[in-house]
This record gives structure tokens, C-alpha cells and sequence, in this order.
């Protein structure tokens, strides 16, 4: 792919950072330059990660919900491996709710805690047919007020199941924007609040997805690739923690897109 060309911040041999030397690395950048930043950061992943999407599979609001509560403490390939089934046993709300416990928990068991998860299907199934005629809410208030719903699994919902932007702040998610410098907060509702700020609206949930494929394919918690990093110009973390050298670095990348993540670095070997 040339889409190395389309973006304004590949790293070329020419513009590889200084580790340390980034403005915000040093505390001195302003507020209008960390937005122009973030948003730069967002359209140079948005041509690096051009069909990032959640990795859940799902096909209703309801069959999103449950998914996403069963991806706690697990891969979402996991998840995907269990919910075929899953969703052909318990088609509705009503059904979780009437859910035989013993045979729920088989079929979620490979998701781990499934002890948990099923009481909070059978719960969430419960108070969807009690509270809601058995359909998903939109609203973020009453997401969050059913059983194992947080305010990342409600924006999730949200976000990919009815189109209404959030932002995801899963342990990626705060990774890489403490690494970025982008918010040093702590608390995931502050983290949100401060990059609701800095990013725009209508981009927030493309935005989360974007920064959670760069945080499994490149921005690794254990030594990031930032030698073929295509935002290490924007980053002021790079070399902190990962390898500058690009052949180094480029071992590090193992996704089936790893050859365009590359070209986008202007690493060719
Ligand atoms: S891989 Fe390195 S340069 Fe890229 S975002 Fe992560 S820390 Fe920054």
C-alpha cells in the first residue's frame, strides 16, 4: 500500500525523533498543541488502521451487551469462540433471564470468571425484560445501572451498536494516551472527560477502536515497536519504554497488517 504517502506524520529515517526530546516529553507544550496533536495522532492511525472496528462479533444490541460483559478478564477471540453457541441458546433477554445457571456457565466457562458472568447475564437478562420490555437501552445512565455494566462496556454499546460516540477507556486505551501525554489522569471517567475535550465528538468511538489496534498490534504494554512506529513523531514517549531501532522494533509487529503498518514507518526490510 503507498498510504505512507498519505499521512503527515510517517516516520522517515530523516524525521526518527530524538527519545526524550518532544516537547510534551519536557512539559513545555501548550494546550492548542496537545489538541492539534491528538488529532493528528487520530488521522495518521485513522489511514494506519483504516477498518478498525470491535473485534466482538455480534449482530443485535443484546448479542453486543453479552459479549462485551464476557470479555472482561479475556481476549475478545475467546469471547467469539463461545458466543456462537451462546447466541443460539439464548436468543432474548427472556431467555438469559430463564437461563438454566448450570448449563449458562458451561457453555461461558472458556471466558473464565464464568461463575460471575453468568449471574450477571441471568441478572442484565432479568432487568432487561423488568425494567426495559426485554430491549437494550440506549442511554448511558441506564446502561451502567444494569449487572456487570460499566461505563466502558455501556460506550461500547453505545458506540457500535446504535452509533452514538463514546469513548472506550480499556487498559489500552489509558496506555497510550498517559504515553501520548494526552490526559494524566488517572481514573477512567477523568480520562474520558479529558480526551472528550481534545477530540472531536463525532470521532470518538472510531477514535477508541483506533487507539486500542494500535495498542495490540505496535504500542505493546512490554516493550512498544516504536522504531517502526508511524506516530513517533507525535509521541513523546518514544524509545521510552520500546526499541528505536527498526529491525528491532519490526519484530515486534506480528498482525496480518503488519506489512502496511511498516510501509507507513518507511521501514521496507
Ligand atoms: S510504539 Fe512507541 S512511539 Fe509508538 S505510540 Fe507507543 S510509545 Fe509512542
Amino acid at each position: 500500500m503507498s498510504s505512507s504517502r498519505q499521512s503527515g506524520s510517517s516516520l522517515t529515517p530523516q524525521k526518527r525523533p530524538v527519545v526524550g526530546a518532544h516537547r510534551a516529553a519536557r512539559g513545555e507544550e501548550t494546550a492548542l498543541a496537545r489538541t492539534r496533536r491528538a488529532r493528528r495522532i487520530n488521522r495518521t492511525l485513522a489511514v494506519a488502521y483504516p477498518d478498525a472496528h470491535a473485534e466482538l462479533d455480534f449482530r443485535t444490541p443484546l448479542e453486543l451487551l453479552v459479549a462485551t460483559v464476557l470479555s472482561a478478564q479475556t481476549t475478545d477471540v475467546r469471547v467469539n469462540q463461545v458466543t456462537p453457541r451462546l447466541f443460539a441458546t439464548y436468543p432474548t433477554a427472556a431467555a438469559y433471564a430463564r437461563a438454566n445457571r448450570a448449563e449458562l456457565e458451561e457453555i461461558i466457562r472458556p471466558t473464565g470468571f464464568y461463575r460471575a458472568k453468568a449471574g450477571h447475564l441471568i441478572g442484565l437478562g432479568t432487568q432487561l425484560e423488568q425494567r426495559f420490555d426485554g430491549v437494550v437501552p440506549r442511554a448511558l445512565e441506564d446502561l451502567i445501572s444494569l449487572p456487570g455494566v460499566g461505563r466502558k462496556t455501556a460506550h461500547v454499546v453505545r458506540g457500535n451498536a446504535f452509533d452514538l460516540p463514546g469513548l472506550t477507556v480499556d487498559t489500552h486505551f489509558q496506555r497510550l494516551v498517559h504515553r501520548w501525554r494526552l490526559t494524566a489522569e488517572k481514573d477512567p471517567v477523568a480520562i474520558e472527560r479529558d480526551l472528550a475535550e481534545i477530540i472531536e465528538k463525532k470521532e470518538w468511538t472510531l477514535f477508541s477502536h483506533r487507539v486500542i489496534w494500535h495498542g495490540r498490534r505496535v504500542c505493546h504494554a512490554k516493550s512498544p515497536a516504536c522504531g517502526v512506529c508511524m506516530i513517533a513523531a507525535d509521541c513523546p514517549a518514544y524509545g521510552e519504554s520500546g526499541p528505536t531501532e527498526p529491525a528491532a522494533a519490526a519484530k515486534r509487529v506480528t498482525s496480518p497488517d503488519r506489512r502496511h503498518l511498516l510501509d507507513m514507518a518507511g521501514w521496507e526490510a
